[in-house]
């Protein structure tokens, strides 16, 4: 069934991401802990998680790159680990001096500086950093790779009730119709918990 070839005149097709699960204040915060406290959990389990659709695009406010001027993303769980694996998105704890893992960066890609928060294994914790240079590789590395899985669901929307002057509103309001769906991913406890079962029953 095509349906782009019969579209009706008020008639369009439009593609939409899925919004961001809504977090409170005090969620967000569980949320951002639960990936410190698990953060090797995931890393272990990376395959998995690249390769399962509902894993891959688990995304929340705060996993963002963001660009003056060009503007901003949400990164998807999968495109980090993706970033982390080819050694992009690195950082190094500024408390302990281990390897750390950039979820999230914003800056000016003309002046180069910019601020990201990165998660330490070691200290089980989100740390704010700033740095004064080296931000557009860092922006286009992670807008590369976003736009490359980044999934939309394909929707046709019908233009609702159109005014006449002879006859007021004229025709029906008609709900948004998808044709293609969006994977729909599972939460972060979700997850974590989904992992380490796995690590239980071997
Ligand atoms: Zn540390």
């Amino acid at each position: 069934m095509n349906n782009d070839n019969k579209l009706k005149e008020n008639q369009e097709i439009i593609f939409k991401e899925l919004p961001l699960p809504e977090e409170s204040d005090k969620e967000m915060a569980q949320n951002m802990q639960l990936l410190c406290d698990n953060l090797e959990l995931i890393l272990d389990n990376a395959d998995l998680v690249i390769e399962k659709p509902e894993f891959f695009y688990i995304r929340y406010s705060w996993m963002i790159i963001g660009a003056a001027y060009i503007g901003a993303k949400y990164i998807p769980l999968g495109v980090l680990l993706k970033l982390w694996r080819s050694g992009s998105w690195i950082g190094k704890c500024p408390d302990c001096g281990g390897r750390s893992y950039i979820i999230n960066a914003g800056g000016s890609p003309l002046s180069g500086s910019h601020s990201f928060n990165l998660v330490c294994q070691t200290c089980r914790d989100i740390i704010y950093c700033k740095q004064s240079g080296n931000f557009a590789e860092l922006m286009k590395q992670a807008f590369d790779l976003c736009d490359r899985y980044s999934q939309k669901q394909k929707i046709l929307r019908t233009r609702g009730p159109v005014f006449s002057w002879s006859k007021g509103l004229v025709g029906e309001s008609v709900p948004d119709k998808i044709l293609e769906d969006a994977v729909k991913p599972v939460s972060l406890e979700t997850l974590v918990n989904e992992l380490k079962k796995l690590g239980q029953g071997g």
